[in-house]
């Protein structure tokens, strides 16, 4: 019998799911690429365009969409958070009525669906490392609570539409994830540095930059996203995907001037409200339940990023809000 199956990616012009699709459509899935293009840009997924198994729709998710498909990765959301804080509700719009929408979709076509949840669920943690059975420190009425709370009512849907429709979910917490693709105006912090390191700009740390943040590398999340996707239906998760590597931002700004031999300054400038001071994914339950485990060394990842910023035409990419 055929392996290949129609899988819906909604966020597939995104960073993550960008490469993503690259993943899906080189196992000759039946790939649909859902986005509102509003952090991302179709040049992200102009190379898939020919190919016959790959199909894009610019929707917004937050709008009820009829499609028949076998899985679906839900990835859209805005990620940074200078972006997702532009416009709070439609934020959370995003999470909640998206999961709506798309868990309906599932329920109506029996299909799988996965969802792409955040170590922002932990808030700002009092536990370290973070396990799953965490359940998280978040300041509900915070800047950041769009986002948080977005995705915390995400996996609340998720699962009640699991327990209660028997949809076959899955939920997995993503760590800090960087890499090659990541929109140059992001706002994310290794974006952020490493575009100012290239440019001769400034490096800008947040506060005393002795938070600390565990960076992965993106293909090692693609590949656990995956294996979490195509794991056994009894294994629900939440599974933390994340590289156990800790760093505070101040090592990793000194990282990237090293790196790039930059001139640029290191700048203080303050630090955002509720912004969290570690974190780190305990990923005990990832290696035992799929195998899966990082493979990328900070140090490797951010030279190929780094490689790979230094063909990034600034002027070919439009901010997607002021805050980056
Ligand atoms: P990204 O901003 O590059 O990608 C998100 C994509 O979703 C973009 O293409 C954007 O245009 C699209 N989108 C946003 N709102 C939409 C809407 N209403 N309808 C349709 N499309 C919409 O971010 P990313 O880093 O690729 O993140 C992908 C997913 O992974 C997000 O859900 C994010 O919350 C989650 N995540 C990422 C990280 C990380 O470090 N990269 C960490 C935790 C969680
Ligand atoms: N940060 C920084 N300078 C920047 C961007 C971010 O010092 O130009 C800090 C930010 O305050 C946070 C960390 O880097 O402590 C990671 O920020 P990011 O926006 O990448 O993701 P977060 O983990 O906060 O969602």
């Amino acid at each position: 019998m055929s392996q290949i199956k129609r899988v819906l990616v909604t966020g597939g012009a995104g960073f993550l799911g960008s490469h993503l699709c690259e993943r899906l459509v080189a196992e000759k899935h039946d790939v649909i690429c859902v986005d509102n293009f509003f952090t991302s840009q179709k040049t992200n997924v102009s190379h898939l365009l020919n190919r016959p198994n790959f199909e894009l729709i610019r929707h917004d998710i937050t709008h009820p969409l009829w499609l028949e498909v076998d899985e679906i990765y839900n990835l859209a959301c805005p990620a940074a958070p200078g972006h997702y804080q532009y416009n709070p509700i439609k934020t959370m719009k995003t999470s909640v009525m998206g999961a709506i929408n798309l868990l309906g979709m599932a329920k109506r076509c029996r299909a799988k669906i996965l969802q792409a949840s955040t170590s922002e669920v932990y808030g700002d943690p009092e536990i370290h490392p973070q396990t799953e059975s965490y359940r998280g420190s978040v300041n509900p009425i915070g800047i950041r609570a769009c986002y948080d709370e977005g995705k915390r009512a995400a996996e609340t849907l998720f699962m009640d539409y699991h327990r209660h429709n028997k949809v076959n979910v899955r939920i997995v917490r993503i760590f800090n994830t960087y890499g090659p693709g990541m929109h140059p105006f992001d706002g994310r912090v290794v974006s952020n540095f490493i575009r100012q390191a290239l440019h001769g700009e400034d490096i800008t740390v947040f506060g005393a930059g002795d938070q600390t943040r565990s960076f992965c590398y993106r293909d090692d999340l693609v590949e656990g996203m995956i294996r979490m996707m195509n794991g056994p239906d009894e294994f629900v998760g939440p599974v933390n995907i994340g590289n156990p590597g800790e760093f505070t931002i101040l090592e990793l700004a000194k990282m990237v001037i090293e790196q790039t031999g930059s001139k640029s300054k290191i700048i203080y400038k303050d630090l955002p409200a509720d912004d969290p001071t570690r974190r780190r994914p305990d990923i005990t339950l990832a290696k035992a339940k799929l195998g899966w485990e990082p493979k990328m060394p900070l140090t490797e990842g951010l030279k190929r990023t780094i490689e790979w910023f230094k063909n990034v035409k600034l002027d070919e990419f439009r901010a997607p809000t002021p805050n980056y």
